[in-house]
C-alpha cells in the first residue's frame, strides 16, 4: 500500500520531531517545514494527502497558509488539521473559517493525532460508488465530491461538503450539535461542539441568502435542513 503523505508546518523543532518520528512509525510518509514560505514552496511543488499546520509560524502565519491552501485547485481539497497553542479560543475557530477541517490544542496526544489522521483520511478517501443526491436546487455528488446549486458548482471544502450531505440526507430531521459531531468528525470529539457552528456558518455563506435558509437553527438543539417537497 502506498504510504500517506503528510506534510507538518511548525517551527518548533522538538515538536516537529515528535510529529515525525510518531507518525513514521505509523506507516506515513512524513515532509517538514519550518516556516510559511518553505510550506507553501512544498505545497505547490509536491503533493500530499495530509497537512498538519501550526498556526503561530515566523513569516506566512497558519491561517494565511490555510486561505491559500483552500483557494489553489491543486490543494483544495487536502485535508488540514490546525496545531494550535493553549487558550487560543479566537484562534482555533479563525482556523476553522479559514477552512481547517479540524484543530488540536498544544500540547496534544500523539495518539488523538494519529486517529484524527486516521478519520479525516478516511472520509477524503470515501470515494465508493453512489448516486448523486438532489433536494430542490442542491446537487451533490459523492462521487466527485462536486456540489451544485442551480447550475452552479460551489467549492467547499471535506468537512463543509459532509455537513451539507448529512443535513440533506436527514432532511426534515433535527440533528444535535452531537450527532454531527459524530457523523461528519467520526470519532469520539475532545473539542467542543462550537466547530459545527462554525463549518454551518461557512457553508450558509456559500449556499448563497435564499438557499442558506434552508438550514434551520434549532435553538438549544441543533440543526434541521427544511424538507423540500418535490
Ligand atoms: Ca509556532
Amino acid at each position: 500500500m502506498k504510504k500517506k503523505r503528510v506534510l507538518a508546518v511548525e517551527d518548533e523543532l522538538h515538536i516537529l520531531e515528535l510529529i515525525r518520528y510518531n507518525l513514521e512509525q505509523s506507516g506515513f510518509h512524513v515532509e517538514v517545514a519550518q516556516n510559511g514560505e518553505k510550506a507553501m514552496r512544498m505545497l505547490m511543488e509536491n503533493s500530499y494527502d495530509m497537512l498538519l499546520l501550526d498556526l503561530m509560524l515566523p513569516g506566512i502565519g497558519g491561517m494565511e497558509i490555510c486561505r491559500r491552501v483552500r483557494s489553489e485547485a491543486k490543494t483544495r481539497k487536502m485535508p488540514i488539521i490546525m496545531l494550535t497553542a493553549k487558550g487560543g479560543e479566537a484562534d482555533k475557530i479563525g482556523g476553522l473559517d479559514m477552512g481547517a477541517d479540524d484543530y488540536m490544542t498544544k500540547p496534544f496526544s500523539i495518539n488523538e493525532l494519529k486517529a484524527r489522521i486516521n478519520s479525516l483520511l478516511r472520509r477524503s478517501e470515501d470515494m465508493e460508488m453512489e448516486e448523486i443526491i438532489n433536494m430542490g436546487e442542491i446537487s451533490i455528488d459523492p462521487v466527485s465530491h462536486e456540489v451544485r446549486i442551480g447550475n452552479e458548482i460551489v467549492e467547499m471544502t471535506l468537512k463543509e461538503y459532509e455537513l451539507l450531505k448529512i443535513l440533506v440526507l436527514n432532511q426534515g430531521k433535527v440533528l444535535t450539535r452531537d450527532m454531527i459531531l459524530d457523523k461528519v468528525w467520526g470519532y469520539e470529539y475532545f473539542g467542543d461542539t462550537r466547530t459545527v457552528d462554525v463549518h454551518i456558518r461557512h457553508l450558509r455563506r456559500k449556499m448563497g441568502v435564499e438557499n442558506s435558509k434552508m438550514i434551520e437553527t434549532v435553538r438549544g438543539v441543533g440543526y434541521r435542513m427544511r424538507k423540500v417537497e418535490e
